[in-house]
């Protein structure tokens, strides 16, 4: 199999890493770091500065706890696992959204969901189905919807209108790159090869003191049943032979990153120059502006019998293009604006799309 060196990664996930990675790979190997035991002082110390650099670079409250699992599907299914005995609603905006709330639906009589109508605005479809879902004790939803490269506009709109809920919201794509509204959700989870630009196999989650109370009673049932990793990360210990490599990696690589609100401002504008840059290339944006997401742009091939062929020229250059997710991949395709990625690759990309 031919494979081409990629020099920049477009692909949403698992998607370029940070260009310091390689020499913490290499701390950690030769400080024999992988071969030491997982609960002695000096790993326990290391989870711990995780979980503080996890709290620090992202500005989550203090009191909030950082605990890790293997992956974001695992988060649904720990979640799922934790609400299924109540009345909840999912938003759906795509593929990830969509099998997120068939778990959902698979282990609770109680699912219900709620499609965004990209035609109606955000505030008064979340009003709407407020009203109609009235009794749902959990909501869930997925912040930026990797799949289509579409997000929820405004993330406090669902606080105001489930008030009593406990909210987690998939910020997959979202976390480490924008700054998000922490009071806005309970629970909050993300794998690490997106946004976050760090190699594949661990997801953070981060849970409010609500969500620490509602859950850490929770009887330990199965495998990461959500309170007994609540009560271990509690103590800074994980429940299982972690990911050792995942998490020395959050300790040493979030402390040396820019301020997350810089890398905001810097998404926020390369987001729009990307999006203009693309109508003006004449390719179609399938969604509606008021949903864009900042962090993956979505667009439609011009004449998909050529999408296949323009792919790999790219990739023999070097620029490793996003296909469309699912049924689109023939005729979308994807590109992540992640931060990771420095502004010259879009340079060039955009020269030879
Ligand atoms: C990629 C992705 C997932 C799944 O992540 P895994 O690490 O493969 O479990 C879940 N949700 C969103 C929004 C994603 O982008």
């Amino acid at each position: 199999m031919d494979r081409p060196l990629i020099r920049y990664s477009f692909q949403p996930g698992p998607s370029q890493l940070y260009p310091d990675i390689g020499t913490y790979i290499q701390e950690a190997l030769s400080e024999g770091l992988l071969s030491r035991y997982h609960r002695d002082p000096v790993w326990k110390a290391l989870y711990r500065s995780a979980q503080e650099a996890v709290k620090t670079f992202l500005g989550v409250p203090s009191d909030w706890l950082v605990l890790f699992v293997s992956s974001a599907t695992e988060a649904w299914q720990i979640l799922v696992d934790a609400s299924a005995e109540s009345p909840s609603l999912h938003f759906i905006q795509g593929a990830f959204g969509e099998r997120w709330y068939t778990l959902q639906k698979n282990a609770s009589p109680f699912a219900f969901s709620h499609t965004v109508d990209e035609t109606l605005t955000w505030p008064e479809q979340v009003e709407a189905a407020s009203r109609k879902y009235a009794g749902a004790a959990f909501v869930g939803a997925v912040h930026v919807e990797t799949s289509r490269g579409a997000a929820l506009p405004d993330l406090p709109t669902l606080r105001k209108a489930f008030p009593s809920a406990l909210i987690a919201i998939d910020a997959t794509s979202s976390l480490g790159g924008l700054q998000l509204p922490w009071e806005a959700g309970d629970v909050w989870f993300a794998s690490v090869q997106k946004c976050l630009g760090l190699p594949p196999g661990i997801a953070l989650m981060i849970l409010s003191p609500a969500a620490q109370e509602r859950y850490g009673e929770y009887p330990h049932l199965r495998h990461n049943t959500l309170s007994y990793l609540i009560r271990k990360a509690q103590i800074h210990q994980p429940p299982f032979t972690p990911n050792l490599l995942g998490i020395y990696l959050l300790a040493r690589s979030l402390p040396n990153r820019p301020p997350l609100s810089e890398t905001h401002r810097r998404l926020q504008a390369r987001a729009h120059t990307l999006y203009q840059a693309l109508t003006e290339k004449g390719y179609l944006l399938p969604i509606p502006e008021a949903y864009r997401a900042p962090t993956v742009i979505s667009a439609t091939w011009k004449d998909p019998t050529k999408a296949q062929e323009k792919t790999e020229k790219l990739e023999k250059e070097g620029l490793y293009l996003g296909k469309g997710y699912g049924k689109e991949s023939q005729t979308h395709f994807r590109i992540a604006n992640f931060p990771a990625l420095p502004d010259q690759a879009y340079e060039e990309l955009l020269v030879r799309l």
